[in-house]
């Protein structure tokens, strides 16, 4: 397995460890055993941080100088470029991602969706006129201007780290905020790798700081904690994004969250593909670890034990072609941590305690670990039927290769079943009648929805959620404007 570089943090332009040296292991997910190091960043690393993005969104012209912003965003963007296999690496080596999986979630779309930002930008309006007004005996002149909000605090995950890293941090720097990245403690050479490309792009010193370490919640706490912190976009789980709202509070925090989901694709009795579509719905992709996954397959019930054979037969098929580090027609490898595989297991033996029955999987599978490795975290395709939407496996984020399967009676009881989630964040409707998907679509209460297969999320396209998976939108030009805060200004005539 390779051994990644050491990380490094990033603060106030330059590349170091923490303050008094200290690191800690990076556990790869395929061997359980130590892939790299890191630095830990402390208290003073962060205050650190932070000093640096103010003092730089403070006092240097990075807020208003556009063309600077768009010349050095655009030169990182070639930095990553001429890394692409780097960036493959930490994906696959740090964050466990299969090796067919490692181009396409991870690292395609990531730069794809940069480019999409660079292509969206120049549609920022930076002033809208409001005309003139007669009031109190005279007329003023209105007109708005956008401008960045100040410091943003980017708090992410280890699921997709490169593309959560680029929603956020590329968005910031456009809008003219100094950034600073808090990647997850997995995956922080995902996080390091930014720092390091910024500084070759030639970024004034304090205009992007990286800062992680192995407490999950130091740092993040503190960001959303500081005064002198603006903003907190923040990609995770929904436990975390409540606890971020909270005590962003005391600051009156602008706070953008990201948050987990329990997505519902509904194939309607009449899918012109009835097979293709069940069959599409197994959650392999990345060990299922996407926060968009559809999680929840809703098919009707007269046509339950078609679709439970279907689903029998091609997860034989999947067979045991996952889980090979070198195999680049694998999308799946193993799940990120220990912690995530036991989180999974239990909610499969919880799935069993309900009274749902196990299709397929549902066992560890240490045997794919690679020679020399400790213990990968592995977790069969598992997928249960017979599955009422009130069990805690239908309503909970599993986050793990598990799919549930549920019936439904008609339209309506499909988008009811859909809708009786806590979560909305995307979701997919399939039918033979274009009409009959898209007024099934209308009525689900999520952020993004694809009908017949088509691809709601790209990076020209603003993402997020309804309830609680989220607040606010990150992608297209929607994504950028989470970062400005409008003035109105007027002047009397
Ligand atoms: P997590 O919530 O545990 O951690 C996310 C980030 O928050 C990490 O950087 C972590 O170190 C930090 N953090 C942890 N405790 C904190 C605290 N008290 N204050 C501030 N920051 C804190 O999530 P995870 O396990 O890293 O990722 C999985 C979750 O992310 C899933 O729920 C998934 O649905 C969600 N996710 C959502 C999206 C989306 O766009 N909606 C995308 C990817 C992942």
């Amino acid at each position: 397995m390779t051994h990644l570089p050491d990380a490094l943090l990033t603060i106030d332009g330059a590349l170091r460890p923490a303050t008094g040296g200290k690191t800690y292991d990076v556990i790869g997910p395929w061997t359980g055993a130590p892939v790299g190091q890191a630095a830990d960043a402390g208290a003073a690393d962060v205050d650190a941080a932070i000093a640096a993005a103010r003092r730089a969104f403070d006092t240097t012209d990075w807020s208003t100088n556009v063309a600077k912003r768009v010349e050095l965003v655009t030169k990182l963007r070639e930095l990553f470029e001429d890394n692409r296999a780097r960036l493959g690496e930490l994906a696959q080596v740090e964050a466990g991602a299969a090796l067919g999986a490692v181009s396409r979630a991870h690292v395609d779309m990531a730069l794809a969706g940069w480019d999409d930002y660079l292509k969206v930008f120049p549609g920022i309006a930076w002033e809208k006129d409001y005309g003139g007004r007669e009031g109190y005996g005279f007329v003023s002149q209105r007109k708005a201007v956008y401008e960045a909000v100040g410091v943003v605090a980017a708090i992410t995950p280890w699921n997709v780290p490169l593309y959560v890293n680029v929603g956020k941090v590329v968005a910031a720097l456009l809008a003219g905020c100094t950034v600073i990245l808090k990647p997850a403690p997995n995956t922080p050479g995902m996080g390091a790798i930014f720092g390091e490309l910024a500084i070759e792009a030639g970024f004034p010193a304090g205009v992007l700081q990286v800062v992680f370490g192995s407490d999950p919640a130091l740092a993040g706490e503190m960001l959303v904690h500081d005064p002198r912190v603006d903003l907190i976009s923040f990609t995770g789980s929904t436990g975390v994004g409540k606890r971020i709202m909270e005590q962003g509070a005391a600051t009156l925090k602008r706070v953008f969250l990201e948050l987990g989901g329990k997505s519902a694709k509904i194939v309607l009795d009449d899918a012109p593909n009835f097979a293709m579509e069940v069959a599409s719905t197994m959650l392999v992709f990345h060990a299922g670890q996407g926060c968009a996954v559809q999680s929840r397959l809703l098919v009707p019930r007269s046509r339950y034990e078609e679709a439970k054979a279907i689903l029998k037969h091609s997860y034989a098929s999947f067979g045991d072609n996952w889980g090979v580090f070198e195999n680049p027609a694998h999308i799946m490898g193993p799940v990120i941590s220990k912690r995530q595989q036991d989180r999974v297991m239990s909610y499969i033996e919880l799935g069993q305690a309900e009274g749902a029955t196990l299709l397929a999987g549902g066992k560890t599978r240490p045997d794919k670990t690679p020679a020399g490795g400790a213990e990968g975290f592995f977790i069969e395709p598992t997928c249960f039927v017979d599955v009422t939407n009130t069990m805690r496996i239908a309503q909970e984020e599993i986050f793990g290769p598990v799919l549930v399967v549920i019936p439904f009676e008609d339209d309506d009881d499909a988008v009811r079943i859909a809708n009786e989630s806590e979560y909305g964040l995307s979701g997919g409707v399939s039918s033979g009648d274009l009409d009959r998907a898209m007024a099934v679509a209308k009525r689900i209460r999520s952020g993004s929805i694809s009908v017949n297969g088509g691809m709601c999320i790209a990076g020209d396209l603003p993402f997020g959620g309804y309830k609680a998976s989220g607040v606010g939108r990150e992608w297209g030009l929607e994504g950028i404007e989470e970062f400005l805060e409008t003035k109105l200004i007027a002047w009397r005539t």
